[in-house]
């Protein structure tokens, strides 16, 4: 999607809106909600969702209520509400004392069930839910009369007053709204609005054992609460003839609603039956596993709500189904850390260097920039002394001809420091390279060059004995296909899930300031990407940092040399 189309179709509900609040609709009054099922954590198409609804209520200095539409008391736990309210504040968005939850509503829903019933619009159903799919029909034909469809108002009554009470067993009836067999809109043909299930509910426990389904609770909640625009993704458009038919028959406020396409993205799954799959069957450690697309997993991976936000208002609102690319939601990842992010030097794999010329003993504290795109952040002190660590990859014994890092008798600039020469290369018995003896040249303290010789690289480096240790996660894209639900006949999604997603990497050296990092922020480390402590795993003496995004986008790169 180009810039400017993204631009023009995030404007589509917004002008909508102004129109209605023009025509003095409602009062001029703008009421969203944002309506989750509690029966997962939320991701970042929910994001979408939330950041719409709430966007729109601010843009026309209207409101937006938090509501839970907890029908379904098999499927929903407390757990995932307290993680649904901990996200959406984290998004950055307050639904203030607008909190609801539509099982509140369950005794009026009650008596707009028993309204339909008295007005001829409703009848209780014998029919198992194996016949009543038979009777639906399809698409292409039309469904059969239930013949229980001409009860008596009288005998209804009775009978969904006896499934309240308990009388008949899970499934054994239903209560159907009478309105057209043969409606070209599957949703039309006599939809169930109640059911019997003898469950405990975990708001109203054991007081209901018929509980409405979701599309007679969801608009009448809307209804209920003054909604005055329905935000909600695309799917819901085959509902809203059903919605409009159920607040018209029953009289009641009518909000207006609108569809907008749902958040793809690329390289994941968002559905929370594909989610919970993952979760349950173990290929993920739990809903806030750093590589799933959850908010609660983009939080411990770090990721900013800022970065989000900005990402969701490039993708914009429009009602065409697309697949943005993972690519797009990072690059705002790292445009945003780029801005933010504290600077460290991390060595992930390291190698030993030892400064022949250096004092024994000695410790620098040397000027090292907190971030250079924000003066504002400062400097602090980095220890120098004579043994360091450098990264593995950045010394080669033969180099290349493009290799300009350090090499046998080759000159590098330590960040920060000092320019070093590496003299020898000190091999254990198996002949593998344990370390490098160097030289240091004292005039270049700072890193600054003495004389006006230049060197091809700038390494980063921590000292040996200041270093703190650190086990670095660094994960990488669940999947390896663009769209991992595009399956051959018969396979399931989980084929095409990435054995190498995650890379543990152990004994990694970390500047002494690493010590002090917090959950919460995320850091750059020089020259490997951002990082952040893990949240949940991370101990002082047993520090663990999530590889957050890499500084370049490696993929592209991989893509690329594919298409060679
Ligand atoms: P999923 O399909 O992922 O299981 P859901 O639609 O069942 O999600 P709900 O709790 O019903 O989850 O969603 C709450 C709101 O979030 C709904 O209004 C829904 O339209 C919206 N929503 C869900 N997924 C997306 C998405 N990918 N993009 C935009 N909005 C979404
Ligand atoms: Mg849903």
């Amino acid at each position: 999607m180009s810039d400017n189309e993204a631009k023009s179709s995030s404007n589509f509900i917004k002008t909508i809106i102004a129109g209605d609040v023009a025509a003095g609709k409602n009062d001029s009054r703008v009421h969203t909600r944002f309506p989750p099922e509690p029966n997962g954590y939320l991701h970042i198409g929910h994001a979408k969702a939330i950041w719409i609804n709430f966007s729109m209520a601010a843009e026309f200095n209207g409101l937006c209520n938090l509501r839970f539409d907890d029908t379904n008391p098999v499927k929903e736990e407390v757990h995932f509400i307290e993680s649904i309210m901990e996200d959406i504040r984290w998004m950055g968005f307050d639904w203030d004392d607008r909190l609801f939850y539509a099982s509140d509503y369950f005794p009026r829903l009650y008596d707009f069930a028993v309204q339909l019933i008295k007005m001829g619009k409703a009848y209780v159903c014998d029919l198992n839910a194996e016949e009543i799919r038979t009777y639906r029909g399809t698409l292409t034909e039309p469904g059969k009369n239930s013949p229980y469809r001409d009860r008596s108002v009288e005998e209804n009554l009775e009978l969904f007053e006896r499934m309240k009470a308990g009388e008949f067993p899970d499934g054994s009836r239903t209560l159907r709204a009478k309105i057209d067999m043969a409606s070209g809109n599957l949703n039309m043909r006599d939809p169930v609005i109640y059911r019997i299930m003898h469950a405990t509910h975990h708001r109203t426990g054991d007081e209901w054992c018929i509980y409405p389904m979701y599309d007679f609770t969801h608009c009448l909640s809307d209804s209920i609460e003054g909604i005055t625009h329905s935000l909600c993704s695309l799917e819901f458009e085959d509902h809203r003839p059903l919605y409009d038919w159920f607040l018209d028959q029953l009289g009641v406020f009518h909000p207006r609603q609108i569809e907008f396409a749902r958040l793809n993205l690329s390289y994941t799954v968002l559905s929370k039956r594909k989610l919970l799959k993952l979760v349950d069957e173990g290929y993920v450690t739990g809903w806030d596993d750093p590589r799933l697309y959850t908010l609660a997993a983009l939080r411990r991976r770090g990721y900013t709500p800022r970065a989000i936000r900005t990402f969701l208002e490039r993708v914009g609102v429009s009602k065409r189904e697309s697949v943005v690319a993972m690519a797009d939601l990072e690059f705002a990842v790292r445009e945003d850390l780029n801005k933010h992010a504290p600077r460290l030097m991390a060595v992930v794999k390291p190698l030993k260097v030892v400064l022949e010329n250096y004092p024994e003993g000695q410790t620098e504290e040397l000027d090292a920039i907190n971030n250079p795109e924000d003066e504002s952040a400062g400097t602090r002190k980095v220890p120098f002394s004579k043994v360091l660590y450098i990264e593995r990859d950045d010394f080669m014994e033969d180099p290349p001809k493009k290799f300009f890092r350090l090499a046998p008798g080759r000159e590098v600039r330590l960040r920060y420091a000092y320019f070093i020469t590496c003299r020898e290369v000190v091999r254990d018995d198996d002949g593998n390279i344990v370390e490098l003896r160097c030289t240091y040249d004292p005039e270049s303290r700072g890193g600054s060059s003495p004389d006006g010789r230049k060197v091809k690289a700038t390494l980063h480096w921590v000292s040996a004995e200041h270093a703190v240790d650190a086990t670095l996660r660094l994960y990488d894209h669940l999947f390896l296909v663009e769209n991992p639900l595009a399956t051959k006949e018969g396979e399931d999604f989980t084929v095409n899930l990435n054995p190498n997603s995650l890379e543990v990497v152990e004994g990694c050296k970390l500047e002494p300031a690493a010590g002090e990092c917090v959950v919460g922020t995320t850091y750059q480390f020089e020259r490997q990407g951002y990082f952040c402590v893990d949240s949940k795993d991370s101990s002082p003496d047993n520090l663990i940092f999530n590889r957050t995004v890499t500084l370049r986008d490696t993929w592209a790169k991989i893509a690329k040399s594919q298409q060679k």
